[in-house]
């Protein structure tokens, strides 16, 4: 049994033979994934002890304390969120092997192929068509709104394999090497003038069927895995008290006493409360976590952090007055990581309109809470029994 003495005892022996202040980050961090402390409920190795979840806290505790490096989430947030524990789950062992380690030490970024002009909420209409020529699949069609695909090793795909099955079923499951040359990527322009996102055009690339995931024609259920994870990365990031968007809404507020109205001061105080409430909702799915693999409660969690950041950093532009309407660059950057709470109140307003549109719109992730979690009757539909192939577009 790894308990929290073990995991202090195995993180001592880490920093012991690799001391981070004289160690290459990336040889640390490729030591800490083989010491099994990389994600500690992970299976021993592949990164982990099979530790209960909530125990990870112990070693990042230690890690921090011991000034050693991370391996940066925030620029690899869909390799860890999403794509690591579907690859888990429906891996093969030679997947696994393949591609958890470099995802997790950050060597290897993963971007999201899912979304498509004509399929975004109603994501199981996806058109992008993947065929199979003997051992390969041969995939043509267009990705929108892909994050991270400008700096992508890796994606993970879905792709429409039968097209003569009603849409959920005819749907499989792939790896993609964004370093095909069939793979073409676009920057995308977004409200805040950033390209975080793209385009991606896929035209007959070839993926071998060992980097297929699941079964043929499972790929909606493989996808369930990834989108309930997305979620719950999305909106339940594990945060300080007074972390996220009201940090920089309270900071104003102390630091600026000229801009305060007792009418804005009520506001803050009912969000403060409201993220602190959301804060602790979260730790408390991560703990419900610690017994599987997360179900629709956390588009619940994602419902609350979307409408909280609009409020929040909407009351900040408010409080700011004149100066909240200032915008510190337009010039089009490429980020190399997506920052919800950073630069200036005005990129946190604009920046968090997405909010409530990626990893499922508020409209689609009600709908879920309605259905799955409340047991509300389902919407009608009237598309389950028919052939894709026969579908309107
Ligand atoms: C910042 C950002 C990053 C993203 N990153 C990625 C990524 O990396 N990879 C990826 O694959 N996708 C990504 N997306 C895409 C995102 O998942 C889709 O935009 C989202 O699922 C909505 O799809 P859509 O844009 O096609 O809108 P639509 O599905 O066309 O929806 C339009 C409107 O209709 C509403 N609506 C649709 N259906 C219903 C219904 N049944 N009931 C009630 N209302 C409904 C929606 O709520 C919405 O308001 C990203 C989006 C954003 C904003």
């Amino acid at each position: 049994m790894t308990d929290a003495a073990e995991l202090k005892r195995r993180t001592a022996e880490l920093l012991a033979a690799y001391p981070p202040a004289t160690t290459d980050r990336l040889d640390f961090l490729r030591a800490r994934f083989d010491a099994g402390l990389a994600w500690v409920h992970y299976p021993e190795g592949l990164g982990g002890l099979g530790a209960p979840r909530s125990l990870q806290a112990v070693v990042d505790a230690e890690l921090e304390a011991a000034g050693a490096p991370d391996n940066d989430p925030r620029r690899i947030g869909i390799g860890l969120g999403m794509a690591a524990p579907t690859i888990l789950k429906y891996g093969t062992d030679e997947q696994k092997q393949r591609f958890l380690r470099p995802l997790w030490t950050g060597e290897e970024v993963w971007c999201q192929l899912f979304s498509e002009p004509g399929a975004g909420s109603d994501l199981a209409a996806l058109g992008t068509r993947a065929v199979r020529e003997g051992e390969d699949w041969v995939v043509n069609g267009q990705k929108v709104w892909t994050s991270s695909a400008h700096l992508a090793r890796w994606a993970i795909l879905i792709a429409r394999t039968d097209p003569d099955v009603p849409k959920h079923a005819g749907i499989t499951y792939f790896l993609c090497d964004m370093t095909d040359p069939g793979i073409e990527v676009r920057p995308l322009r977004q409200i805040t003038g950033e390209a975080e996102f793209n385009e991606v055009f896929i035209t007959d690339v070839r993926i071998p069927d060992s980097r297929r995931l699941g079964e043929i024609g499972d790929g909606w259920r493989v996808a369930q895995t990834t989108l309930n994870n997305e979620r719950v990365a999305i909106g339940g990031m594990r945060l300080p008290r007074e972390g996220g968007m009201i940090a920089p809404a309270a900071k104003t507020w102390r630091e600026r006493p000229e801009l305060r109205t007792h009418d804005l001061h009520q506001r803050l105080l009912k969000l403060w409360v409201d993220s602190e409430v959301s804060r602790l909702t979260a730790e408390r799915l991560r703990q419900q976590l610690v017994a599987g693999q997360p179900g629709p409660e956390g588009a619940g969690m994602k419902l609350a952090f979307a409408r909280l950041n609009q409020e929040i950093s909407g009351l900040e532009v408010e409080l700011r007055g004149e100066e909240g309407l200032l915008y510190d660059d337009w010039t089009m950057r490429r980020p190399e990581l997506v920052d919800f709470t950073g630069r200036d109140a005005g990129y946190r307003y604009l920046r968090s309109k997405g909010n409530s549109i990626e990893g499922g719109t508020t409209e689609i992730l009600l709908n879920i809470v309605a259905e799955r979690v409340l047991g509300l009757p389902a919407e009608p539909r009237t598309d389950k029994d028919v052939a894709w192939k026969d579908l309107a577009r």
